[in-house]
């Protein structure tokens, strides 16, 4: 009834027992739960029957109510760096997986969280609030949208159930599915314990099932070259990560890395946030007062998170100190690669100019968004309304009122964009944005269409103040604003006619919301 025929329960990671996993029964909640969201797409892709997951044993099995048949349900112990201070013993604290999906050559595991207690909870409660589960399953599936690498998000159930932080609030279980949920705190906790053995162990099931090119037969004799190519991976994964998650102005606010995963995925969904008005030291964690994870940082603490795996695998790769390191030293250019190749495709840049070429225009770009303030998704999104058409013409030594005569016109242009991100009314603006125009006439590509700039600069993000109005409609029982929140994120870069209130900038009583940790 809960799988299509095409799909098969398996138990490859609950197989591997203790120390790695831990028999853990969700604990129910005690009111009657509702299903606010059901993703039929990805219950599709998976295998799984939707119409079952929408009956009440279904949505019973996804608030973990019901255990899945035949599946004892797991979690897992990690520990991790929180903002830079090494903390020995964490774990699934309130994620516990409770299927493994095998369909094919794809496999998923099935993750409940907010479903109650395990081993690792450390006094916590085990619990997730609605508020932060209509958070994480809203991004979910936006970064999916996306293209970014992340967790998945199948369901969202709620309770009246109360939950305790800094005021009452209604319980949720967020039904989240991805290859794995192993992150950089998995390999940190069997390193520190002085278990390298079982740290091998789960490296090789991991590099076996995820990375087939990588590993070889004589894995168990001679792991360290298998170990190196797959650091590497990783490594550029995660500067490719960063690259996309700063081109969409996505800031993930707690990059501690137990939140770091070991697929280069977007995972732990907290107080994250997308830029409104470009601000290149934002955070969105009002308790990270030393601007630790703000936007400008986060690549620098990517690299420095995979400092610290590169440090939790050297008992495994001792005589290879050397190789590390110079994976390491090769981050900060793979990044810089990554991000201004993103870049130029979001201003329609000629990719043939130099590289050093690029990346000036880039950072000016940047520099000037955040000296004027302007809002980073409408910005980008309204120079799909530019012509670069005829780019050569005003180049021509012919002077300067061919110029004038085209950056008039192109500025005529812009205006009529519905994202048109710049105020008419100040002077000072209308000339950067003059500025802007002439030095992008100087580097962007005549083949550019807005057609295509259309398909990489997105019009649908998930902003703060929309999601919380979503929040709050839905603590009422109201889902209709998350539903019409869900149809822009998921089609992020198709305008749709009907949702023009979600495409506007953020109005000023969003600027200071706070998000806090505490979900
Ligand atoms: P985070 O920084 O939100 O990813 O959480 C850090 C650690 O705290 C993880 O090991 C979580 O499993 C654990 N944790 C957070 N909230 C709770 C909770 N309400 N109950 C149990 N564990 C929690
Ligand atoms: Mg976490």
């Amino acid at each position: 009834l809960l799988l299509n025929p095409d799909a098969l329960l398996v138990k490859e990671y609950a197989a591997l027992g203790q120390p790695f996993v831990y028999a853990v029964p969700c604990t129910p909640l005690k009111t009657e739960s509702r299903l606010i969201q059901l993703n039929d797409e990805l219950a599709k892709k998976i295998g799984l029957s939707s119409d079952y997951l929408r009956t009440n044993e279904g949505i019973s099995i996804l608030t973990g109510q019901t255990p899945w048949p035949d599946y004892n349900s797991i979690a897992s112990v990690y520990c991790g760096h929180q903002f830079g201070v090494f903390v020995p013993q964490l774990g699934d604290g309130r994620a516990i997986i409770i299927s493994e999906i095998r369909k094919g050559a794809d496999y998923k595991q099935l993750q409940l969280k907010g479903a109650g207690p395990t081993p690792f909870s450390r006094r916590a409660d085990g619990r997730a609030v609605l508020r932060s589960s209509i958070r994480e399953y809203v991004a979910s599936e936006a970064l999916h949208a996306l293209g970014i690498p992340t967790t998945r998000a199948l369901s969202l159930t709620s309770t009246p159930d109360p939950v305790f932080r800094e005021t009452t609030e209604m319980a949720a279980v967020v039904c989240r599915v991805s290859e794995t949920f192993l992150r950089f705190g998995h390999v940190e906790y069997f390193s520190h314990t002085n278990h390298h053995q079982e740290l091998l162990e789960l490296l090789g099931w991991h590099i076996e099932r995820h990375h087939s090119d990588l590993y070889s037969d004589n894995f168990e004799e001679n792991p360290v070259p298998t170990l190196l190519d797959w650091f590497k991976w990783l490594s550029q994964a995660t500067a490719k990560l960063m690259a996309q998650w700063q081109s969409v102005g996505f800031c993930h606010g707690v990059m501690n890395t137990d939140n770091m995963s070991l697929m280069g995925l977007t995972i732990d969904y907290g107080p994250y946030g997308f830029l409104d008005k470009f601000d290149i030291d934002h955070i969105c964690n009002h308790s990270d007062t030393n601007r630790r994870y703000s936007y400008r940082n986060q690549p620098r603490i990517g690299h420095w998170n995979l400092y610290a795996l590169a440090s939790a695998l050297m008992p495994l790769v001792q005589s290879e100190r050397e190789s590390l390191q110079l994976i390491l030293d090769e981050f900060p250019q793979q990044f810089q690669t990554e991000h201004n190749a993103l870049f130029a495709l979001k201003m329609g840049l000629d990719l043939s100019r130099p590289e050093e070429n690029k990346t000036e225009f880039i950072e000016y770009t940047l520099q000037m968004l955040h000296e004027n303030k302007l809002d980073m998704t409408r910005f980008f999104r309204s120079l799909s309304a530019l012509d670069s058409t005829n780019l050569a013409a005003i180049h021509a030594p012919s002077g300067d009122d061919t110029q004038s005569n085209w950056i008039n016109e192109q500025f005529g242009l812009w205006q009529k964009s519905s994202t048109f991100p710049w105020s008419l009314g100040d002077e000072s603006q209308v000339e950067s944005a003059r500025t802007w125009l002439k030095k992008w006439s100087a580097v962007a590509d005549q083949e550019t269409t807005g057609e295509k700039l259309n398909q990489i600069n997105p019009i649908g993000i998930a902003r703060n103040h929309l999601l919380q109005e979503a929040i709050a409609a839905c603590e009422k029982g109201d889902d209709q604003p998350l539903n019409r929140l869900m149809r822009a994120v998921s089609q992020p870069y198709t305008e749709h006619s009907d949702l023009g209130d979600l495409y506007q900038a953020a109005p000023d009583w969003a600027e200071h919301l706070e998000i806090s940790c505490s979900s």
